[in-house]
């Protein structure tokens, strides 16, 4: 039956972590995956998650199904955590929310609920380039995906010229996907006046801005802060939808714990969108997971553990933008490797654009068994204080070729 069936490519992230796990030196060093690791290089359970799994653990919880949309608590408080308690549509109740499998999950819920009821095209822009997987998953959805400029090669640097005029070439009413903070790949985020700018282009256009928050906190370490381009879109009267993750702020990736949320205009119009969102999730997957959700809504839900989980995320950031720095010293001040590498310091979040070109992170992974995407992007949280020697060594003598 299957003998027509062509062997597809492998993933090209996935792929890295199989070529990783394949070599034996003991210097190997895996940059491909975005997930934090600590200074030791291990995976990092929270301690908040700790506690929070704990006291979900001791009130016995049962393993009936969740609704639909999941747990109704912890939908709230993701939108609360997106918004902020002052905001005009958590006040009014103008959120329709659900549960998702994680940001993917939240993702595709909405490329599937655009595809269906966004009454005024079938076009998604994407910026140039993009998590990878925003590609294949919007097609699947059923929406047509186009790229915006994004990224500037000579500056290694946001391209803003290049991403007004093409968002201002869009046809009217074209879905605009933007990341609301810590942009994977590039590490690069465009500043509140250029966020402003963009929320203009977006209302002239009459474009519709879907908001991917994979990030919230891992960018500047604060969640306030990292939810400013999505609490800025709000306060200026645009209708959003948003997908949310709580994978790296809560380092919960394989709990699978997300949102996917849309702004209306009324609680009637709210009431219907809800109505929605279950038709299309009842025969994805029927209801989401429970652990990961109860574990989330108690972070969010108790003041004690919320203040002490703000503080673990920002020491993940924090621990990624002292490493940035320890990275540049080295590659400029000690080794003097030709280039120009300012912006391993002003990128943001888990990921940076080095800049290192396809056949330099080809030899890096066979000459120094440093392994890292083809495009150059590297994860800082794969760098620690035990292999970062090696790494900025490495890569000097890639680039001196
Ligand atoms: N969006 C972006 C931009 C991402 O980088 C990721 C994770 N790499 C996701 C969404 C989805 O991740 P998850 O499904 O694990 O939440």
């Amino acid at each position: 039956i299957w003998s027509a069936v062509p062997a597809g490519p492998p993933d090209p992230i996935l792929g890295v972590t199989e070529a990783f796990k394949a070599d034996k030196d003991p210097r190997k060093i895996n940059l491909g995956v975005g997930a934090y690791r600590d200074d030791q290089g291990k995976p990092y359970i929270l301690p908040s998650v700790k506690k929070a799994e704990e006291i979900v653990r001791s009130s016995q919880p049962d393993k009936e199904y969740l609704p639909i949309t999941g747990l109704p608590e912890f939908t709230k408080n993701a939108a609360l955590l997106a918004h902020g308690a002052d905001s005009s549509v958590i006040k009014n109740g103008l959120v329709s929310v659900t549960q998702s499998i994680s940001g993917t999950g939240a993702l595709r819920i909405g490329g599937a609920f655009l595809a269906r009821h966004y009454p005024h095209s079938k076009v998604i822009y994407v910026p140039s380039p993009t998590w990878g997987n925003h590609i294949p998953l919007f097609r699947d959805s059923g929406l047509e995906v186009r790229f915006y400029k994004y990224f500037n090669k000579e500056t290694v640097g946001l391209d803003f010229e290049g991403l007004k005029a093409d968002l201002r070439a869009a046809p009217e009413g074209a879905i605009v996907l933007l990341h609301a903070c810590a942009h994977n790949p590039t590490g690069v985020d465009p500043t509140q006046a250029q966020w402003g700018e963009i929320s203009d282009i977006v209302k002239e256009r009459k474009l519709f801005p879907f908001f991917d928050m994979a990030y919230q906190g891992f960018a500047s370490g604060n969640t306030t802060k990292d939810a400013y381009a999505v609490r800025h879109f709000v306060s200026e009267g645009h209708q959003i939808a948003l997908s949310q993750s709580f994978a790296k702020n809560m380092g919960l990736y394989g709990e699978r714990v997300g949102a996917f949320s849309v702004t209306t205009a009324s609680p009637e119009e709210k009431a219907r969108v809800d109505s929605q969102l279950k038709i299309i999730i009842r025969p994805m997957y029927s209801n989401p997971p429970l652990h990961g959700a109860r574990i989330a809504n108690t972070i969010l839900s108790q003041k004690e553990l919320y203040s002490q989980w703000e503080g673990e995320v920002k020491g993940m950031a924090d621990r990624i933008i002292g490493m940035r720095e320890t990275l540049y010293n080295v590659l400029t001040n000690d080794l003097k490797t030709p280039g120009e590498w300012g912006h391993i310091k002003s990128q943001i979040g888990m990921f940076s654009f080095t800049g290192l070109t396809t056949p330099q992170t080809k030899a890096l992974a066979e000459k120094a068994h440093v392994y890292m995407t083809a495009d150059g992007r590297i994860s800082m949280a794969g760098l620690n204080g035990n292999n970062i020697e090696h790494f900025a060594e490495s890569v000097n003598k890639a680039v001196r070729g």
